[in-house]
């Protein structure tokens, strides 16, 4: 899962981007308006963390930029009490949800998780494939039964595989599902990731599709 995080104050910003992160997504964090918007135009992102009071270009026209260019991803407003007026016009500019600061991280993954689940449009939480289960909520791996302990890499890897069944994924789309910019990525991880998913869910569990990408089995 790719998040964009649009937050100029710094602490608050690092906050949220190294909690995520933590949890095992992948967080681009932009300080302004503008290259919110030139972020959302260049990538492809699952969720936009948005703060209102924003320079350059303040959140709600942003939002509204956004909105008018067919970008559909849910948006979650993070925003100070005195702005809620603003939540509101967010509300209605085409947000999904909102959170007041000061907030907990606890309280903003599961805002992150529900629109997440939301916009995948899955009633049941639990990912499937075949005997194999990823439940995003717990961040547990069942594999017949057996629960399998994964590092949070492998788990952000196994779940962009697994919300996509039957598609190939290609190297590149993986590196940035779960890396954000400025994180180094050595040439490799990818394969070293999918050796080690391999040695601990059997070899068959996701399949390579030699130049083109990776593929979860749906056995
Ligand atoms: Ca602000």
């Amino acid at each position: 899962m790719k998040l964009l995080l649009i937050e100029d104050d710094p602490m608050i910003g690092k906050s949220i981007r190294d909690g995520l992160r933590r949890e095992g997504y992948s967080v681009d964090w932009v300080r302004d308006g503008c290259s919110g918007e030139l972020a959302v135009n260049a990538e492809t992102y699952d969720l936009l963390i948005l703060d209102l009071g924003l320079p350059r270009m303040d959140g709600l026209t942003l939002l509204s930029t956004i909105r008018a260019s067919g970008h559909l991803m849910p948006v979650l407003i993070i925003t100070a009490r005195n702005e809620i007026d603003d939540t509101v016009n967010g509300l209605d500019a085409g947000a999904d949800d909102y959170l007041a600061k000061p907030f907990s991280m606890p309280e903003l993954s599961a805002r992150v998780r529900a629109l997440l689940r939301r916009s995948f449009g899955r009633a049941i939480t639990t990912l499937r494939a075949g005997d194999l289960e990823l439940d995003p909520q717990t961040r547990i791996v069942h594999l017949a039964g057996k629960s399998i302990p994964l590092s949070q890499r492998e788990l952000a890897l196994l779940e962009h595989l697994m919300r996509r069944p039957g598609a190939i994924v290609s190297k590149a789309n993986l590196e940035g599902s779960i890396y954000g910019w400025g994180e180094e990525v050595e040439s490799n991880t990818i394969e070293v990731h999918i050796s080690n998913l391999r040695k601990k869910l059997g070899t068959e569990r996701i399949i390579t599709v030699r130049g083109v990408g990776y593929q979860v089995a749906a056995k």
